[in-house]
This record gives structure tokens, sequence and C-alpha cells, in this order.
């Protein structure tokens, strides 16, 4: 579940590390069209070059092409950010010289060059993950059109209607970026609070039932291979009907809540508390035996017996099970089940380990 990653990701330099990780790796995805369409622009540029008198450097603008090929190429492989930056102005510093070597010995220059600038600096402004990067990006491709601008032969007609479409470029360019940038960090955001969402009980915090049984899975894992102990603790609220009948539903709902409070602020940080339904919530403890659990279990009703209830002392019955060799998840937990309903039976308010 790529998902889990984005959860609990609270602090803004964390969530931006994660949203830009994420782009990249999206990015990375479309590096093989982004080289292909690289080189393919070349060769055009290349091809029309050959209709005009006087094509000069052709051996060394072939030999370019295989350079911008590679340097795409490396983007795939770019382990971080910055290194992905430095490939894709890599790619563009060689497309930007092709097409200056290309300009060189027409009688207009600038008009040449025209196109590739304005296209690269638009078709790029998806490209980049940062602002740095596209600022970085702008330079590159505009520092091959620099010479041609500041060129006197150039006609002032050509040198002002050349300014006039790379500075309309640059800005629509600068534009797009921050417009898909600004819609591609709503949509990370979105899909962080969709992945808290998808394993968390919104009314207590608590894991929903899924995600603390695909825990409890992945623990099971761990515990079969080291064969360390581990153990479930279930636990349910004695008599909450009558506390919701008697109370109305907004008070059981701060029950819960508060039990939830309880449970994240006791356990360890190893520990995993899910909801597993109404009143009922369970613990899963990894390294623990059910002798451990027990004195876990009779601290938490002490702590539990804390959280204000209006019709009585907020009272607890709890099941121990510990998962034996062969087990199942499933089976442990029928078994803590089990033992949470002897408790009950036993007159509430107590932790019971399954008897079987
Ligand atoms: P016991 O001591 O045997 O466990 O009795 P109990 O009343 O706690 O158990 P019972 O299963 O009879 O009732 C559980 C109640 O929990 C019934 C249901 O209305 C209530 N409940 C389930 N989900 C929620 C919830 O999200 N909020 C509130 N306030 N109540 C809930
Ligand atoms: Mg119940
Ligand atoms: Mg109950």
């Amino acid at each position: 579940m790529p998902h889990r990653k984005l959860m609990g990701l609270q602090a803004p330099a964390e969530r931006e590390q994660a949203y830009r990780e994420q782009t990249l790796k999206r990015l990375q995805g479309t590096a093989v069209e982004m080289g292909v369409t690289a080189v393919m622009g070349s060769v055009v540029a290349l091809l029309a070059r050959l209709l005009i008198p006087d094509p000069e450097f052709i051996a060394l603008r072939v030999a370019l092409l295989p350079l911008t090929a590679l340097f795409a190429y490396l983007i795939v492989y770019a382990p971080s950010v910055r290194a992905y930056g430095w490939c894709c102005m890599a790619t563009i510093a060689t497309v930007s010289l092709n097409s200056y070597l290309g300009a060189l010995g027409t009688d207009r220059p600038l008009m040449y060059f025209l196109p590739a600038a304005v296209i690269i600096v638009l078709t790029t402004s998806f490209f980049w993950i940062t602002l740095r990067q596209w600022i970085g990006g702008a330079l590159v491709s505009y520092a091959c059109f620099l010479p041609f601008i500041i060129d006197h032969t150039a006609s002032r007609t050509d040198t002002v209607f050349s300014l006039l479409f790379a500075g309309m470029a640059l800005v629509t360019g600068f534009v797009s970026h921050m417009r898909i940038q600004d819609s591609q960090h709503r949509a990370f955001e979105q899909e962080c609070r969709l992945a808290e969402l998808s394993v968390t009980d919104t009314l207590t915090g608590a894991s929903s039932r899924a995600e603390f049984l695909q825990q409890a899975e992945k623990a099971a894992v761990r515990a079969r291979a080291t064969g360390a102990p581990l153990t479930l603790l279930y636990l349910d609220i004695d008599h909450f009907k009558r506390l919701n009948d008697g109370h109305g539903h907004a008070a059981g709902d701060a029950v819960l809540r508060g039990m939830s409070d309880v449970l994240k602020h006791s356990l360890r940080a190893s520990d995993v508390f899910g909801r597993l339904g109404g009143e009922e919530f369970c613990v899963l403890l990894p390294d623990q035996t059910e002798h451990s659990a027990c004195a876990l279990a009779d601290r938490l009703r002490l702590l539990l017996a804390q959280v204000p209830r209006p019709d009585a002392r907020l009272t607890v019955s709890a099941g121990i099970a510990g998962m034996r060799t062969g087990e199942s998840v499933v089976q442990t937990l029928h078994r803590a089940d089990l033992a949470m309903l002897q408790a009950k039976q036993m007159g509430r308010d107590r932790a019971c380990v399954d008897p079987l």
C-alpha cells in the first residue's frame, strides 16, 4: 500500500519532502516519453536545417543526439529530486545547444532559434519539481538564445519580435509551472487525507478494524520469524448500552474518545490498538507474553476508570490470548474474544486469559 507512506506526515517539511519524492517517481515514469520528444525535436530541427543553405556542424549535432538520449535516460535513475533536476537540465542543454548550432550560419539565427526557445520553456513547465529547477531550466534554454539577442547584426524587428515571444513564453511557462505545482500539491494533500481516513476510525482516532488486522498480520509474520511472543488484548466497555440509553449517544461517543486517548498515551510505540467495532477495542502487543499483558490490562483498567462517564465509573472487561504456533491472527483474536466474554460472565471489570 503506497499510501501508508503518506500517513502521519504532520510537519510541513516532511510533507513537502514526501510530495517531492512522490512527484519525482511520477515524473520518472514519463522520462522515456520526455527523452523521445527531446531527441525527435532535435532530429526535426536538424532535418529542417538541411533545407537552408550552408548547414554547419551537422556531425556535431548528430553526435549530440545520443547525449540528449543518455541524459534523458538518466532521469529514470536519478536517486534524488536534485539529481533529477540536473539530468533534466543536461537534457535541455543538449537540445538547446543543438538548436544553437543549427542557427549558426543562417541569415536570421534569431528566427531559427526562437521556436526551440519558446517550445522548450513551455513544454518543460510541467516537469520541474521545484521553482529553483524551473528557473535553472529557463536559464539553460535561454543561455543559448542570448548570443543571438545581443548580436548587433540581427535586425531590430527580429530582435524585438524574438524578445516578445521569448518573454511571453517565459511568463506563460512560469504561470503554467506554478498552476501545475499548485494542483499537484492539492492532489497530494487529498491523498494524504484519504490515506489517513482509510486506516483510521474517525470517531476515536484508533486504527480501523481493517488496518488493525493488517498490522496484526504483519506482526504475526515477524513473531513467527523471530519466535518472539505476540499477544492480543481484547477490551469491551461494560454496560455501554446503558450509558447511551441514559445519556444519549454523544455521551457514549465522548467515552469512546476518552478510552482511545488513554490507550494512545499508555501504550508503547510498537503496540497497535484498533477499534474493532462499537465499544470494542483490541491492542496488539508484540514481544509481550500473556503474563505481562495481564499486568498491562490491570494498569489500563485503572487508567480507564479515570475517564469521565456520567452514569458510573468506566469499567472494561478484557480478554487476553497469546498467539500459538501454527495459529492465524484471526484464531488468536477469536480466543481473546472468548476470554473477554468469560470476563463478562465472571462479573465484568476484570481481565481473563484464554483458558483453553
Ligand atoms: P456488556 O457489558 O455486556 O458489554 O454490555 P454493553 O451494553 O456494553 O454491550 P452491548 O453490545 O449490549 O451494547 C453496545 C452498544 O454500543 C450498543 C450500540 O448502540 C453502542 N454503540 C456502538 N457503536 C457506537 C458508537 O459509535 N457510539 C456510541 N455512542 N454507541 C455505540
Ligand atoms: Mg461489545
Ligand atoms: Mg460492552
